[in-house]
């Protein structure tokens, strides 16, 4: 009998999508469902600095966070990592990187990273540009707000 669907003739394609998201903005939330139409599985990964002290608390209350806020996104798993991002990637069975660009400051950061990136494991990098409305949205500018006590309801999912 020949089967409906044709299997896939590629395989299992897993994307990381690392980041500081500190906090967690709807620029970040876009960029996490968009991605998640183009691979089998996006990971969410929260770069943690291994020469800080790591408050494991705020890490934990992040990675529940995130996934409260991606739980209508079936593909998505969220995890913490300290290190290189392509060994966090390769430990996760990660083939692809995933960044979002905002402007042309950011599509300059994350050309030089994912060239080293490329040269350190062979992992690309694919990126997606803000949506016009989010390019102005940044957990830096989120963290000042907050940091006066001002409502930041509208950056954050
Ligand atoms: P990092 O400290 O690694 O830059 P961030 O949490 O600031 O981590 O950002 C993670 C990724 O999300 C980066 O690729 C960044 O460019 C992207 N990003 C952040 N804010 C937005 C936004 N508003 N729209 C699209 N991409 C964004």
């Amino acid at each position: 009998m020949t089967p409906r669907y044709p299997e896939k003739p590629y395989k299992q394609r897993t994307a990381l999508f690392p980041g500081s998201f500190n906090p967690f903005t709807r620029g970040h939330l876009s960029i996490a469902e968009r991605g998640a139409g183009l691979f089998d599985k996006l990971i969410i990964a929260i770069g943690v600095n291994a020469n800080k002290a790591v408050d494991k608390e705020a890490i934990e209350q992040r990675i529940a966070d995130i996934r409260r806020a991606t739980a209508h996104i079936a593909n998505v798993e969220v995890i913490s990592y300290s290190g290189l991002t392509v060994d966090a990637a390769a430990e996760a069975g990660a083939g692809y990187i995933l960044r979002g660009v905002r402007s042309v400051g950011d599509f300059e950061y994350e050309r030089q990273i994912a060239d080293v990136n490329r040269q350190l494991s062979g992992i690309e990098t694919v990126v997606i540009f803000a949506t016009p409305e989010l390019t102005s949205v940044s957990s830096s500018i989120v963290r000042e707000l907050q940091s006066y006590g001002r409502d930041v309801s509208e950056y954050l999912p």
